[in-house]
């Protein structure tokens, strides 16, 4: 370990401890957080104490174990964030349980072997996926890796790891960037992660704040007055569980705040009506994103925003860091908004996260409406091509030699083995 990272190891683990200490200074076990949450149902918990739950989560924070209930609190926990208006005594309680989960992943990895990691296989399945949907000089683009990166921008586009498994995202808001004349440059990819799996995921403080400062490091070094965060889960880790860690020299922002703040620029160069009743797919838990894109849609000329009955507390997003936790909650809240957009005779549900694009893109396939991801309609209204949604093609068509077929332009040019992705795209977790 270099020098560097042994000292901001020691500062993240410092600010771990002294909010920690504040989260068990100033709680009063009062249990508002507890009776708060929408998750209860999901661990049994219905009946449970909410003073007794929150007593067990301070517990494992203190270095206890807590006892069943408050653990299976924090299993179900999507940090869907409906608790932080809760607290009377303004702790933060979707940060106190990210800490407890940390803590609990932290002792269940003195008992695993190494190597085999969830970051490992994460990693794995961007590198086939990305492989399978762009060419090399765009994935090294993507990554901050290309020769023609800009050496300074205003603005970074910061991706986190998983949006590559969904490239066409991406690539339509550099164009809308683009389209916007924002001096901007894009950074993603493993390399490039927040942090999230090895701290939350993994109970991993060293790597997780490696890989943390390292990124950091690397937005720094465009000297950007904005960073752009587009993943959930990174806006969740950077702007929230280790905010406060270090002091940035530049602003971050959730790239549909940019973008809504801006609507007189988009507004000025739509050229293209897009005459659609269509529904948004919402989560609550990242402050402002459903309204930013509400604002966003309703702008686009001949486009209806239909209002329809769904389940936005539940979690933050329908990815593996929230309600993919939790099978059962994420089914849920896709059968009532499905179901609810047929009802409502919509043309399309937008979707926000590329989290909820990888679950729920094949809904088109069962359901009389599209499934887009609201940058290609935002792309189409402003005269853009928008960028075909390979991974919703590849997975409606259920087949692994029609996928093989369609990728195989990007599959040679990659270098890849096309024997060996087709074995590795058979697996249903690289879907979802
Ligand atoms: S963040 Fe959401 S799921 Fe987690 S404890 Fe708070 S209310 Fe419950
Ligand atoms: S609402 Fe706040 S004070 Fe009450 S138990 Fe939860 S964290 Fe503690």
């Amino acid at each position: 370990m270099h020098g560097s990272d042994t000292m901001s190891q020691a500062l993240l683990q410092t600010y771990i401890d002294s909010e920690t200490q504040a989260i068990l200074d100033k709680c009063t076990t009062c249990g508002k957080c507890v009776e708060a949450c929408p998750m209860l149902p999901y661990g049994n918990l219905q009946g449970a104490d909410p003073e007794r739950v929150v007593s067990g989560i301070l517990d494992i924070l203190r270095g206890g174990q807590g006892h069943d209930e408050a653990r299976r609190w924090a299993q179900v926990c999507t940090a869907s964030g409906s608790c932080i208006p809760a607290c009377p005594e303004g702790i933060n309680p979707r940060k106190m349980l990210n800490f407890a989960k940390h803590t609990l992943k932290s002792r269940d990895r003195l008992q695993q072997p190494a190597g085999d990691t969830y970051f490992k296989r994460m990693a794995q399945s961007i590198r086939l996926l990305a492989g399978t949907q762009m060419m090399p000089e765009q994935f090294r683009r993507l990554t901050g890796l290309s020769t023609d990166q800009k050496p300074r921008a205003d603005v970074i586009f910061y991706l986190g790891c998983n949006v590559l498994r969904t490239p066409h995202i991406v690539f339509n808001v550099m164009d809308i960037l683009e389209a916007m004349e924002v001096d901007y440059e894009v950074l993603g990819g493993v390399n490039n992660c927040c942090g999230i799996v090895h701290f939350r995921t993994q109970g991993d403080l060293e790597g997780g704040d490696r890989i943390e400062n390292h990124t950091l490091r690397r937005f720094a070094e465009f000297h950007p007055q904005t960073v752009l965060t587009w993943c959930p889960s990174c806006q969740l880790h950077l702007g929230e569980t280790t905010a406060g860690v270090a002091e940035l020299p530049y602003a971050m922002e959730h790239v549909t705040q940019f973008l809504a703040d801006r609507l007189d620029i988009l507004k000025a160069r739509f050229v293209k009506a897009v005459p659609k009743r269509v529904a948004l797919h919402e989560h609550n838990g990242i402050a402002g994103v459903n309204d930013n894109v509400r604002k966003l849609l309703t702008a686009i000329p001949g486009l209806e925003l239909v209002d329809i009955d769904q389940l936005p507390e539940l979690g933050y997003t329908c990815g593996g860091g929230s309600l993919g936790l939790v099978q059962l909650a994420q089914q849920d809240v896709h059968e009532h908004l499905l179901e609810s957009a047929k009802a409502a005779g919509v043309d399309m549900i937008a979707l926000v996260y590329h989290g909820c694009h990888r679950v729920l893109c094949d809904a088109q396939g069962r359901y009389p409406f599209e499934v887009k991801n609201f940058t290609s309609v935002l792309a189409e209204a402003l005269g853009l091509e928008p960028h075909e949604d390979l991974f919703q093609r590849y997975k409606l068509h259920q087949d692994v030699s029609k996928i093989i077929a369609d990728a195989e332009p990007f599959i040679r040019a990659n270098g890849m083995d096309p024997k060996g992705v087709a074995a590795a795209l058979t697996d249903p977790a690289l879907w979802v």
